[in-house]
């Protein structure tokens, strides 16, 4: 189970609209968000994976302790959500490193998971693994084996792989099912909060039984909100895949959360060194 820890102005489906540099004065919901997040995971026993922009630590360092406090995994989305698409290579490296060191600094733990925003780790931006692994990353989960407009990768692997030949990172891709020779998804997006929650259960539990292998499934705070404040001048397609259905969101995911089992992604993917 993961969450990507940005706020509900940081997409980059908005990224055209709001500006970095205005971030800083528009009211923040993402601590209001963890709260509900956090409360809903303790009552339902689960730890999780929280993929947390640097700009976002920086601003809350209390949350980024209470997520540890709390049992869960802390791990990298990036520091302000650009695309790896939009970095040149070193630019990409300075932005893992920092974030890994900010995320470090304030939790007192090593960070080893990696999230690229968007999902944007794709066929052109492969050398991307070769930096995550030499700045310590263990792993990745930057990739959805789907065709989507704004990002996919669809010929990927399904479940986990070892991007590099030198084989120290592995890529651990967002869930998807496999139908008539195609990927669709079903490990969070848009999707999850359109489709009845039946289908997401019943995908989630094909994977289970017939791939014989563990999912992986996303969510944002600002998903659970519907009392976030809206933005104008926002094209149709993306104000429809924004606003679905915010209001039965923390409805379905405490479904979710009770229909299956879930932990951190270091737990289910890494394996002790011993092993
Ligand atoms: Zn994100």
């Amino acid at each position: 189970m993961t969450v990507d820890v940005e706020d509900y102005f940081q997409v980059s489906a908005f990224a055209g609209r709001v500006k970095r540099e205005d971030w800083d004065t528009i009211p923040c919901r993402v601590e209001r968000n963890m709260d509900v997040i956090l409360q809903m995971f303790a009552d339902h026993g689960v730890c999780a994976t929280f993929f947390t922009l640097g700009w976002i630590a920086e601003r809350y360092p209390d949350l980024i302790r209470r997520i540890l406090a709390e049992g869960h995994e802390l791990a990298s989305h990036g520091f302000e959500h650009l695309r790896v698409s939009e970095q040149a290579p070193e630019a990409f490296r300075a932005d893992v490193r920092r974030t890994k060191e900010i995320l470090e600094d304030i939790g007192g733990v090593p960070v080893v998971g990696y999230r690229a925003a968007s999902f944007s780790i794709g066929r052109e931006s492969l050398w991307a693994f070769d930096v995550l692994a030499q700045e310590g990353y263990a792993y990745s989960s930057s990739v959805y084996p789907i065709r989507h407009d704004h990002y996919g990768m669809p010929e990927a692997s399904r479940f986990a792989f070892h991007p590099c030949e030198h084989k120290d990172i592995v890529e651990v891709p967002i869930s998807t099912l496999s139908l008539f020779d195609r990927n669709f998804p079903c490990g969070g997006g848009g999707y999850f909060r359109l489709l009845p929650y039946s289908y997401s259960r019943w995908a989630l539990r094909r994977i289970g039984k017939r791939d014989g292998k563990p999912s992986v499934f996303f969510f944002h705070p600002w998903e659970i909100d519907p009392e976030q404040p809206r933005f104008d001048r926002i094209p149709v397609k993306t104000r429809f895949r924004h606003y679905i259905n915010l209001g039965s969101m923390e409805r379905r995911l405490r479904a979710l959360l009770a229909d299956f089992s879930w932990d951190r992604m270091d737990r289910v993917f890494l394996r002790p060194p011993q092993a």
